[in-house]
């Protein structure tokens, strides 16, 4: 709760910020009420002033008021997280990034780059490729969301299966803390790659969600872009074949870049969304990707059919761009095709982000659709196969009160099958507001280290207040 009332809290921002960077008309803050969380929607919290600065002086100048007044404050990249991250559950101050974009140093020998956290995923990507580089971590909100908000979230996409989460890129951040003070993690003049050096206080922010501090410059490690890549496409007759075709590429030493997954639920919903692109019919499908050098694809890709193939029902593979493109638009399309699939209702971000252990895929995915069978629920289930990813689509009207309950019902039961098949709630969207209850039981007594690591860094509990702790 802010101890300063609206007018006041800005008038104080005023006096230390250009006036330009300070919203508080209503109609302006509306937008920041929003992510793309379910909850969000239901929250509808307004905060009671949004600062836009330009400078790390600036956000120190805003942490400071807000130190100060014991006003909430909540970092904001591009509102694209599913679970109320962005949001000022408790009103107050939201610092939105959209002007701090700045790449400032693309270092190709060195293998890294220093940016502000407002830079656009996809714009970042495009000025790496101009050197020949990428940055591994690809959500599929990438044309939106920031670096910023990547790096708070510890967000991931298909890539993650050969190449890591975001967690693995950021080498060191500049972050200003709840009393103002600024410091800079992974040593403060360093452009080494690793490091031993003390505790690695970076990853303590890396996945904080803005709890801990406020990220205003990123060092992040990059990768050279991978020359080639082709695509394996394989439908199966049963879900339990995927996991044991993974196996077998394992088995013969082959970790693909990406084994995406389209349970028949997401492959009915393509099919009909997109009949042109011919995808087969299957229990599931797996999207299987195979990068390097383009002999070593070239071989990669017939290799990984040939093993696919003994397991699948159908393979395909694509080794041009516009092929590749064509395979892969069957799982770009799939938040159109879940919308079509249903057109009364509306797709809500809840309970969408499972990563169980590969084994436990087909369980997962079978006692899912039970439930959802059960509460009368129409879900689709996707995901990031190869590290244990499964997203589920719950399509609802959120207007009939009796479907959100069941929808709320679903969820829960979605949590804690999660964590009782040996997996977390969330594998790459974040905790925030809505999975808050799950922490106990996901992490035990470790979760009280993290409220104790908290109180530390924020004794007075201003940096984004009410995610993660259950407090
Ligand atoms: C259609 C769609 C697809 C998606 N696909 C994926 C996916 O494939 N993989 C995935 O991981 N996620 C995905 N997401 C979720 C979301 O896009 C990611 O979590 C993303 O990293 C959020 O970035 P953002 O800039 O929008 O952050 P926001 O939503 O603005 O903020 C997210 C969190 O980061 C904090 N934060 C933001 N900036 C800072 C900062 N500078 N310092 C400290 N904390 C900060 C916020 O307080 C908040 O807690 C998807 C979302 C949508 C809508």
């Amino acid at each position: 709760m802010a101890l300063q009332t609206r007018p006041a809290i800005a008038e104080r921002l005023r006096g230390v910020l250009p006036g330009d960077r300070v919203i508080d008309d209503p109609a302006t803050l509306e937008p920041y009420a929003y992510d793309a969380s379910f909850w969000s929607l239901r929250m509808q919290r307004r905060p009671d002033v949004v600062v836009v600065p330009q400078s790390t002086a600036e956000v120190v100048a805003t942490m400071r008021v807000a130190a100060e007044t014991g006003t909430p404050i909540v970092p904001r990249g591009a509102g694209t997280g599913q679970t109320g991250g962005a949001v000022a559950a408790r009103g107050g101050i939201v610092v939105s990034f959209a002007r701090m974009r700045k790449i400032l140093e693309i270092d190709r020998p060195n293998l890294q780059a220093v940016v502000e956290p407002g830079l656009v995923f996809a714009d970042f990507q495009l000025a790496l490729a101009d050197r020949g580089l990428f940055f591994p971590p690809d959500p599929g909100s990438g044309r939106a969301c920031t670096l910023g908000g990547m790096v708070a979230n510890n967000a991931s996409g298909p890539h993650a299966v050969r190449w890591g989460t975001t967690s693995a890129y950021v080498l060191g951040a500049e972050v200003v803390l709840a009393d103002g003070s600024v410091i800079v993690t992974g040593g403060e003049h360093s452009k080494a790659l690793k490091s031993s050096s003390g505790i690695d206080l970076t990853k303590v922010f890396v996945g904080s969600e803005g709890t801990l501090g406020i990220l205003t410059r990123l060092r992040l490690r990059v990768q050279p872009k991978p020359a080639a890549r082709a695509v394996c496409l394989a439908a199966y007759a049963s879900i339990d074949d995927t996991v044991l075709s993974l196996d077998d590429l394992f088995a013969a030493g082959i970790l693909p870049s990406t084994a995406e997954l389209l349970d028949r639920s997401a492959v009915e919903a393509i099919q009909r969304y997109r009949p042109e692109l011919g995808l087969p019919d299957g229990e599931a499908v797996l999207i299987i990707e195979v990068e390097g050098t383009p002999d070593y694809v070239a071989s990669a890709v017939r290799y990984v059919d040939g093993i696919v193939r003994k397991r699948a029902s159908v393979t395909r593979f694509a080794e041009s761009e516009a092929e590749i493109q064509q395979l892969w638009a069957a799982r770009s399309g799939m938040a159109a095709a879940s919308a079509l699939a249903h057109p009364d209702k509306h797709r809500i971000f809840a309970g969408e982000d499972l990563a169980v252990p590969l084994s436990e895929i087909p369980r997962t995915i079978r006692t899912a659709r039970e439930m959802a069978t059960e509460l009368g629920i129409a879900v689709i289930f996707y995901g990031h196969f190869g590290d244990g990813n499964v997203h589920s689509a719950i399509l609802i009207d959120p207007a009939d009160p009796d479907e959100v309950t069941r929808a709320d019902e679903l969820a829960d039961r979605l949590h804690r099958l999660a964590v009782e098949v040996g997996g977390t709630v969330t594998g790459e969207h974040g905790t925030g507001a809505v999975r808050q209850q799950y922490m106990r039981l996901e992490h035990g007594a470790a979760l009280d280290v993290m409220k104790r690591v908290k109180d530390t860094l924020d004794p007075k509990g201003i940096l984004n207040p009410g995610k993660i702790y259950g407090t």
